[in-house]
């Protein structure tokens, strides 16, 4: 058995499965939200020794443990820095040798956004493919590579769809930096422009839907129901926001001319199948190679996808 765990800025998801990758247990905490790195490192061993229970097991039986961490990751040093939305972890932290203590088991560490990328082409909805882009599409917007069979990671940083320049001079993006594809369809940029629209006295009702059901902030649940609804405000944005995910993944097919194109992430499992389409649609007029675009589908392993696919780290070689 092997453990996962898919360390998130708002929750830690974790998973034991077994050698054929088949779920076992599982449990989800959320990420603390002050403290800092070993703070972060023992909620995390807390979610996987619940999940080790589930199983049946304790997590010092376990083979090994991936981890799929946002920030930097240096697989070969073991250790993660510049999480910045985890708390505390602007510098850099031996997550590898931290975690392994608490959980008397071997610790390997993976980019959060490429580990869920290889479970779809290992496990979920890309397996009949060799060369697929992963388009995680939640908070912010992150990408996944593998190539040839193989993941791409360039120099320990490739994948960055998100910050693919849809519009020069344009919207102001979570990374400082101008029109980029994620300052139109992050869920962080979609949200701060409805709040902005609001201020200026444009009716909607997700901040409604937000207060009706105890949410802070702008969750994928609430943008599903207020376009559920029809919200012209909702709508709004999301047009904006497809858009933009139309231009920026067509940029990137047409450097790379992958087989498939997997859209997950928070906002993309929870609108599901409908804006998949609408995506692939919003892709077609910016393909170079219009005549045979990419297949473009839903990410098949859902919410678990990261913790799953971050459980394969932890296969034996
Ligand atoms: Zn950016």
């Amino acid at each position: 058995m092997r453990g996962g765990i898919d360390l998130g800025g708002t929750k830690i998801q974790a998973v034991v499965v077994d050698d054929a990758s088949a779920l076992l247990g599982q449990a989800r905490l959320p990420t603390p939200t002050e403290g800092g790195p070993a703070d972060v490192s023992e909620a995390m061993a807390a979610a996987l020794r619940e999940a080790a229970t589930a199983a049946g097991v304790q997590t010092g039986d376990l083979t090994g443990v991936g981890v799929g961490s946002p920030g930097a990751v240096d697989e070969a040093a073991g250790t993660v820095s510049s999480a910045r939305n985890l708390p505390g972890w602007e510098g850099t932290f031996a997550l590898r040798q931290d975690l392994g203590g608490r959980l008397g088991a071997p610790v390997k560490l993976g980019n959060d956004v490429q580990v869920a990328t290889d479970a779809e082409f290992q496990l979920g909805a890309a397996r009949e493919y060799d060369s697929v882009l992963g388009v995680f599409w939640g908070t912010g917007v992150g990408g996944g590579l593998v190539l040839d069979g193989k993941p791409w990671v360039g120099r320990g940083s490739a994948g960055e769809i998100g910050h693919v320049v849809v519009r020069r001079d344009g919207a102001r993006c979570p990374c400082g930096r101008r029109g980029c594809m994620e300052a139109y369809a992050g869920r962080g940029a979609m949200e701060a422009r409805a709040y902005r629209l609001h201020a200026r006295g444009e009716h909607t009702v997700l901040f409604d839907i937000m207060r009706r059901r105890g949410r802070e902030r702008l969750t994928s649940g609430v943008w599903a129901r207020a376009l559920r609804a029809e919200d012209p405000m909702a709508v709004a944005i999301m047009a904006r926001a497809i858009a933009a995910l139309g231009a920026g993944v067509a940029s990137a097919q047409n450097i790379l001319d992958v087989e498939a194109v997997i859209i997950g992430g928070g906002l993309g499992v929870r609108l599901g199948e409908p804006y998949v389409a609408r995506i692939a649609a919003a892709m077609q007029p910016h393909l170079f190679l219009d005549a045979r675009p990419p297949q473009v589908r839903l990410a098949a392993l859902g919410d678990l996808g990261g913790a799953v696919g971050a459980a394969l780290l932890a296969q034996p070689a």
